[in-house]
């Protein structure tokens, strides 16, 4: 017989552990079942000089501060050891090294969450919490498969090292993208910024304060209706001091409109000119990572996203997310953030009919 509990959290990162925290305020049974050895999620993972975008006073997850100056900026190891301990302290029912392989729906109309291990177990709630890191988007270039050079994903980098003193084209204009292309060109590398449309920077500091304070007091932060204003269907702005503006300005890096195609070794710009490239970085962002979910009718849409309307799904009672891009506003898939839309899925899915209820109401 299966394990049972009230939820099973899929994904043992910041989402996940949200979640259990909401899970235990609301006097809920969760388990969370964690693919990793460790529950920090993907930071460890992300490249050395990886620096939050959001001072430490907007950086905590529900009911522990992050340590140290709260407008100090942490680093990515500050992260890992803030998630640990908070997992921790949680005192919740983690499993580390079960990574979940499939999600279906039993005879009883209960959800049985299976993992690669052979373990099973059953809940009326599942939130899918497994971030997107896993997942690398490879938009297909054309001539991509005939480039003889070095290809790459963001997700891959670590540290300049490597890629110092080469020729590099990075595509994407995201923070990942413009980070990276300045630590590789002060590295000695000559690297262009190849997107489709110009940058677009936000003030790291308005009036003396950090944007993240302004944006959490003016309500833009959590607003589902913000997202026109702060993305407008142009992606999301690059956080910057000025720094990286003039940096850009210097002309390495530099941006260039995305290029035509790829040739051999050789990349084709806009303005018909060619030239030799020797590693091609792709900063494009990654897609949710919910393959498990595949079982489940109606859960994901033909492109396997996620389905869902805040972050519940509308096709399958008892099954929610945590943690996606724009799940519910601008900060949904930040540390900052990830609390409050836990607590609406949750809040929204015990209310609910849940999968028994929909499963008896059916038989009915
Ligand atoms: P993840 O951190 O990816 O955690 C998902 C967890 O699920 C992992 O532990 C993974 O092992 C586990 N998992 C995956 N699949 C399975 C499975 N099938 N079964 C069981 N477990 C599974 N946010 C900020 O607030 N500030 C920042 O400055 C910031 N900078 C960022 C910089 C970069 C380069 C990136 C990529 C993101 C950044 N973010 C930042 C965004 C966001 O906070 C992070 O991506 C964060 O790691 C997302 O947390 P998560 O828990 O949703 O996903």
């Amino acid at each position: 017989m299966a394990d049972r509990s009230d939820v099973v959290i899929i994904g043992g990162g910041q989402s996940g552990l949200a979640t259990a925290h909401a899970a235990r305020t609301m006097g809920l049974d969760a388990v969370v079942l964690e693919a990793a050895g460790t529950p920090a999620g993907s930071w460890p993972h992300y490249y050395d000089s990886l620096t939050l975008f959001s001072p430490a006073r907007r950086s905590a997850l529900p009911g522990r501060p992050f340590p140290g100056d709260p407008d100090g900026y942490p680093v990515r190891d500050e992260v890992v050891a803030y998630l640990a301990g908070y997992a921790a302290a949680l005192d919740a029912d983690i499993r580390t090294g079960h990574r979940v392989d499939r999600v279906t729906v039993t005879g009883s109309g209960e959800y049985e969450i299976g993992t690669a291990g052979g373990a099973a177990l059953r809940a009326p709630m599942v939130v899918a919490a497994t971030g997107a890191f896993s997942s690398p988007h490879r938009p297909g270039l054309p001539g991509l498969e005939s480039f003889t050079g070095t290809v790459l994903h963001s997700a891959d980098y670590r540290r300049p090292g490597p890629l110092a003193g080469r020729r590099v084209v990075i595509v994407g204009g995201g923070n990942s993208a413009v980070q990276i292309a300045i630590e590789l060109a002060a590295a000695g590398s000559r690297v262009t910024l190849a997107t489709r449309r110009p940058l677009r920077f936000l003030p790291q500091r308005v009036l003396g304060r950090d944007t993240h304070i302004w944006l959490q007091r003016t309500g833009l932060d959590t607003a589902p209706w913000a997202r026109p204003l702060l993305a407008g269907g142009k992606g999301t702005p690059v956080m910057d001091t000025g720094a990286y503006r003039a940096t850009i300005a210097t002309g390495n890096p530099d941006r260039r409109p995305m290029f035509t195609r790829l040739d051999g070794d050789q990349v084709e710009w806009a303005d018909g000119t060619r030239e030799r490239v020797e590693v091609l970085l792709l900063a494009t962002g990654y897609r949710p990572g919910v393959d498990y979910l595949a079982g489940l009718d109606g859960a994901l849409d033909t492109g396997g996203r996620p389905r869902h309307r805040g972050g519940v799904s509308p096709a399958c009672p008892g099954l929610g997310f945590a943690g996606l891009e724009w799940q519910r506003s601008f900060a949904s898939a930040t540390l900052r953030g990830v609390g409050a839309d836990a607590r609406h899925v949750l809040d929204r899915l015990r209310k609910g009919p849940g999968p028994v209820r929909a499963a008896e109401r059916a038989r009915r």
